[in-house]
């Protein structure tokens, strides 16, 4: 992929006005805190403002939402308030239900008191409401691909006049099974419109679906793909599936975890996980797929407002969350694919703050962690060991290897040199008086820094 505009390249711009944003966007921003542009924002903002096509590979947290929403803010500012029934000038479409309230919060935010119209279509939701705040015609709609093919479908909706498109966590859309929906909404699309596609990785279908709707698109890296943000320091401990609840109840007793995600691959997982946590004296929530659009939001609340200190979530309820302050994201079991622990540990270590991601590692899931080791190009230490006798189901010799390597991460870094940004534990606590979820210190290993 070529790299027109990388963050090198465009680091010496400062300030929101010198990227195009004007008036009282640029006020907005102001009021929103955001002071420094982020390099997606830098990146994105001047091209889109340009009138092309926007290729983006960015991770949740890293300022994308603003990178396509001022540029499209500016646009349909100019154009006044005159709209046309059941259609909207812009759209934006995102994965899940969760992310695409928080897209329109957002929009919402930035274009305070600025007459711009926007709606939500999602899925689980009243249709009917839908279709009302539809009928006089919005200014920008964000939706969830299904309910928006369901409406387009039955004519309560029409893109004709929908000039700016976004997909946003387009990766995301491809691994819920959206996209022949995303595709084909992007056909129903006017013809000559302006489009911007934000993917966390950029697999060939993505790559493949960005060719077919996309004019000459410029192409945006903020992060390379797969890696991981530098502030989120990570760990494995190794347990067997029966001892992980001891091992997860154990951890969470520190007060240092003080805002904790657990990840969970099941809902059926994720229900046994918070249940187990309930017996064991802690206040947890639970986000998963099965769980009502209400049921969700008022988790997914109490996360935010402090008063539920542990959040259980599946990876496709959790997926764009934005909370910040997460103190620990814990992985109960590794993911059925490696991409899925980007984005897990990424809900951790935001906007700068220090976050600390554990991954607690049944045997028989060896070969899924050497999966994620790939993709993040880079081997987790191993902080603690809790199955005493060695596994018949697992191999012993890759464990004593990895326990070995801890080993000797303890003693000096595997290649000599302490990776970039890496702190020296503070205290004779493991990891520095953090906690890493066992008794071994802490080997230290933080993949490098995003470009
Ligand atoms: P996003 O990747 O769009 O979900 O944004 C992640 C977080 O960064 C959100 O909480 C935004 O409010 C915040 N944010 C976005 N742009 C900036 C900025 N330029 N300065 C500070 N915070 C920002």
């Amino acid at each position: 992929m070529t790299i027109e505009n990388t963050v090198e390249n465009t680091a010496e711009l400062t300030g929101f006005a010198e990227l195009g944003i004007t008036g009282p966007l640029l006020k907005a921003t102001v009021v929103a805190g955001f002071d420094t542009p982020k390099p997606i924002q830098i990146g994105a903002i001047p091209p889109h403002l340009a009138g092309r096509d926007v290729l983006a590979v960015a991770q949740t947290g890293s300022g994308k939402t603003a990178a396509f929403s001022l540029p499209i803010l500016t646009k349909i500012i100019a154009l006044g308030t005159k709209r046309t029934p059941r259609t909207c000038r812009a759209l934006i479409l995102a994965p899940t239900r969760e992310l695409a309230v928080q897209i329109e919060d957002t929009i919402r935010i930035l274009a305070k008191g600025l007459h711009v119209a926007t709606a939500l279509v999602l899925g689980g939701v009243s249709r009917s409401s839908q279709v009302r705040k539809m009928a006089p015609g919005v200014d920008i709609l964000v939706a969830t691909p299904g309910r928006l093919t369901d409406l387009v479908r039955e004519g309560d909706i029409s893109l004709a006049e929908t000039r700016w498109l976004v997909l946003d966590e387009a990766d995301r859309m491809l691994d819920m099974g959206f996209i022949n929906d995303v595709r084909r909404i992007a056909k129903a699309v006017h013809r000559d419109k302006q489009t911007a596609l934000f993917s966390a990785t950029m697999p060939t279908e993505i790559e493949q679906l960005a060719r077919g709707i996309m004019k000459d698109p410029v192409h945006i890296e903020v992060a390379p793909q797969g890696t991981t943000a530098a502030e989120i320091k990570q760990g494995v401990v190794i347990a067997r599936t029966k001892q992980k609840r001891k091992v997860l109840s154990t951890m969470l007793a520190d007060p240092a975890m003080s805002s904790v995600i657990v990840f969970s691959r099941t809902k059926h997982g994720a229900d046994r996980v918070v249940r187990d946590l309930e017996r064991d004296g802690f206040n947890a929530a639970v986000i998963h797929g099965n769980k009502s659009q209400n049921a969700r939001q008022k988790a997914l609340n109490g996360f935010r407002d402090g008063s539920v200190r542990i959040l259980v979530a599946t990876d496709i309820a959790a997926r764009g969350i934005d909370v910040p302050g997460i103190s620990h994201v814990v992985n109960f079991d590794l993911p059925d694919e490696a991409e899925s622990y980007v984005h897990r540990i990424g809900r951790t270590g935001r906007n700068g703050a220090d976050g600390i991601a554990i991954t607690l590692c049944d045997p028989s899931e060896s070969s899924k962690l050497r999966s994620v080791e790939r993709i993040i190009r880079a081997k987790l230490p191993i902080t603690a060991d809790h199955t005493g006798e060695p596994d018949p189901a697992r191999d012993p010799k890759e464990r004593n290897e990895r326990v070995q390597e801890a080993a000797n991460d303890r003693g000096g870094h595997r290649n000599g040199n302490r990776p970039r940004g890496d702190k020296k534990p503070s205290s004779g606590k493991p990891g520095g008086g953090r906690n890493y979820g066992g008794k071994r210190r802490f080997g230290g290993n933080r993949t490098p820094r995003a470009a």
